[in-house]
């Protein structure tokens, strides 16, 4: 299948790398040309503008930072809507706002091409391994045309309804996983400050009603279990500025259609000032170390 890819950053790169190991015609492009000549010695074709990704390909797989990029890309001036086929299938994988995400799935329904919305859950590693999960937005057509690209490069596959469905499941999941991390690194520190050691409380909490995915995979209290960033100085991982980005976006929806979500604007805030005090690439599971008040 011949497919085009734009954005070969941290996970766009790995991503690209193993639609070309499955034998596809991958043509790539990215503003940075290092990025372009990484993905030509993974096996890739180099599109030197979006005109050339765009012209032949059956499938256009976006990896981009933010909405403002997908919307350029999709429909600038010379953008890959003014230059693809009709019936192309855009396939976004960034992690944008619902509404951004229904408003390109809308434009491009309207100039005769498929969209889905499939934001991914997993770091770059997964992106390299081919282990993300996808949660794809989309009409049930353009899900199916989809599948079997993402299924390259992902182990989970879930379609979550409509157009913005993807981005919907993606920021509720990582509101909830920043709220359980910092309520995870509350209970940690008071159950230690209590005079009960962190293996201690592990072992009872996770076979209790307390047990989360903040805990029993990620625990932030160094120790329990070994390969949680807790256990490398709190490298990411998942670093605190993605965790904010992701939260911005559930508050901005949540404002949008009026949701109540106080756990969700804490925990933004508590990102927020993170990010602000210069932790911006510490794993957000390192907000124990500011429970703890060690910065
Ligand atoms: P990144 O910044 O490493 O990569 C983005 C790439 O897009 C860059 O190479 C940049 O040059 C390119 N780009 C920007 N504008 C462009 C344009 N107009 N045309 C062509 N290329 C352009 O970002 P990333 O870490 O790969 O993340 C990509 C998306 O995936 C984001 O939306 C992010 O929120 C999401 N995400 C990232 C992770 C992660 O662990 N890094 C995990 C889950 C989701």
């Amino acid at each position: 299948m011949k497919i085009g890819f734009v954005g070969l950053g941290n996970m766009g790169a790995g991503m690209c790398a193993n639609l070309v190991r499955a034998g596809h015609d991958v043509r790539a492009f990215d503003l940075n040309t290092e990025a372009v000549q990484a993905a030509v010695s993974a096996g890739a074709s180099g599109a030197a503008d979006l005109a050339e990704v765009a012209n032949g390909a059956e499938a256009i797989v976006t990896m981009l930072p933010a909405g403002k990029h997908v919307l350029s890309v999709y429909f600038g001036d010379e953008g890959i809507a003014a230059n693809a086929a009709n019936g192309t299938l855009f396939i976004d994988c960034s992690t944008i706002s619902v509404d951004e995400a229904r408003e390109a799935a809308s434009k491009a329904t309207s100039g005769g091409f498929l969209m889905v919305d499939a934001p991914v859950s997993g770091g770059t590693a997964a992106a390299e391994a081919g282990s993300l999960t996808f949660m794809v937005g989309g009409p049930e057509t353009a899900f199916e045309r989809a599948k079997p690209v993402l299924d390259i490069m992902g182990a989970n596959v879930f379609h979550a309804g409509g157009a913005g469905n993807g981005q919907v499941a993606k920021i509720a999941n990582n509101m909830l996983l920043g709220i359980s991390m910092i309520g995870t690194c509350e209970a940690f520190n008071l159950a230690e400050k209590l005079g009960l050691d962190a293996q201690t409380f592990f072992d009872i909490s996770s076979t209790a009603s307390g047990q989360c995915w903040s805990m029993t995979k990620y625990c932030p209290s160094p120790g329990p279990v070994p390969a949680a960033p807790s256990n490398n100085d709190y490298q990411p991982g998942f670093a605190v500025a993605m965790m904010l980005k992701d939260l911005r976006l559930a508050q901005q929806a949540a404002g949008s259609i009026d949701a109540s979500t106080p756990l969700g604007a804490q925990a933004e805030e508590i990102y927020a000032r993170l990010d602000e005090d210069g932790f911006a690439g510490l794993d957000f599971s390192g907000v124990m170390r500011r429970v703890r008040g060690e910065i």
